[in-house]
């Protein structure tokens, strides 16, 4: 099977299965995992900010970070197309009492200074207030696309302008860095918290990590425990995440299967994809005479598999088990496919 499903479908190597298994540990509440630690040490370092926090998963590492920014009965504002509105369970109403308030960001993905300005809601006898701005990058549901850092600082001048603390869900942040080319801890200079994912493009089979200022993650630790993410002898899988953190320079080579998979895409009889930012590749199939989900049920028979993301889009994704050759073999697969249905 050659799965274009997601980038979470990695497993890990050997090398990340001996690591695990030498792993020393101890009880990360009492915070007595070396692992845990130096695993939290190397992403804070990595990202710039002076602490990080591992937790079990990316929404947990988002609705934390939610959770202790905000203040109950306030409002948050992102992007209609967010992961933290559209694909978390509704928890930042069920996790945090908190109003989310939404905006079209459009091809930009992250709001201008103006719909910061537009979207504040100052608190009062009658208004909430706004508690947070949420960002994304890359984008997810818009492509995969690599946000500019100049579009990100905007946005978050403005809301601290205003007084509102600036989140960024970056599950795949180091693919926007190295699409971009800037290094990880100018992208997030101007972040109150960035949260990205150890087991999507860098392969890690558990994990995310949640990154901020000391006194941020002293409170979001106290959230993580509160939400049932503390964990005990985590080393086991923080040291296969910390092998995954050696993979960051490698996610070009996924940005160049998803370049190849678009450009053979389009040479597809009634497909078109545009060229895509990073490891995202969204195809449509309208030309086709085939919905997404008629594409989607007849590559799976050919063992090609990967999801339809709406009527007539599917979305691919690369990522480190598949390689050159599997990219070229699917396309085969996938134009047999289109042909013959
Ligand atoms: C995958 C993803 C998440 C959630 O990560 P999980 O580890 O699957 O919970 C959050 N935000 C974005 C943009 C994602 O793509």
């Amino acid at each position: 099977m050659i799965d274009f499903r997601s980038d979470t479908v990695t497993t890990p190597s050997d090398e990340m299965r001996a690591a695990a298994r030498d792993a020393p540990v101890g009880d990360d509440v009492y915070r007595d995992d070396p692992t845990v630690n130096e695993l939290e040490a190397r992403a804070a370092e990595l990202v710039g900010t002076e602490a990080a926090l591992y937790v079990p998963s990316g929404t947990m590492g988002n609705q934390i970070a939610i959770r202790t920014h905000t203040d109950r009965g306030q409002e948050l504002l992102c992007d209609e197309q967010a992961h933290v509105y559209k694909w978390e369970l509704g928890g930042i109403p069920q996790l945090s009492g908190v109003q989310p308030r939404i905006v079209d960001c459009g091809e930009r993905c992250v709001p201008t200074p103006g719909q910061v300005r537009e979207g504040y809601v100052e608190e009062d006898l009658h208004r909430p207030g706004t508690g947070l701005l949420c960002l994304e990058n890359t984008h997810n549901s818009r492509g995969g696309v690599a946000v500019p850092k100049a579009d990100i600082d905007a946005a978050a001048d403005a809301a601290h302008d205003l007084d509102v603390p600036v989140h960024l869900d970056g599950a795949r942040f180091l693919n926007a860095c190295v699409a971009l080319d800037v290094d990880p801890a100018e992208m997030a200079e101007r972040l109150d918290s960035v949260m990205f994912c150890l087991s999507k493009g860098l392969g890690a089979p558990v994990g995310s990590v949640l990154a901020g200022s000391e006194a941020f993650i002293e409170r979001a630790r106290r959230t993580r425990k509160l939400f049932g993410g503390a964990m005990r002898q985590a080393g086991l899988i923080a040291a296969p995440a910390l092998r995954a953190l050696d993979n960051v320079d490698r996610l070009v080579e996924d940005h160049e299967h998803a370049a190849r998979l678009a450009t053979g895409l389009n040479d597809i009889d009634g497909l078109s994809a545009p060229a895509p930012d990073t490891n995202i590749v969204m195809v449509n199939t309208e030309a086709a005479g085939l919905t997404g989900e008629a594409l989607s049920a007849a590559c799976k028979e050919r063992d090609v598999t990967f999801h339809a993301f709406d009527d007539h889009t599917c979305r691919l994704c690369t990522h480190l088990d598949v390689d050159g050759d599997d990219v070229e073999e699917g396309l085969a697969r996938i134009e047999a496919a289109v042909d013959e249905a």
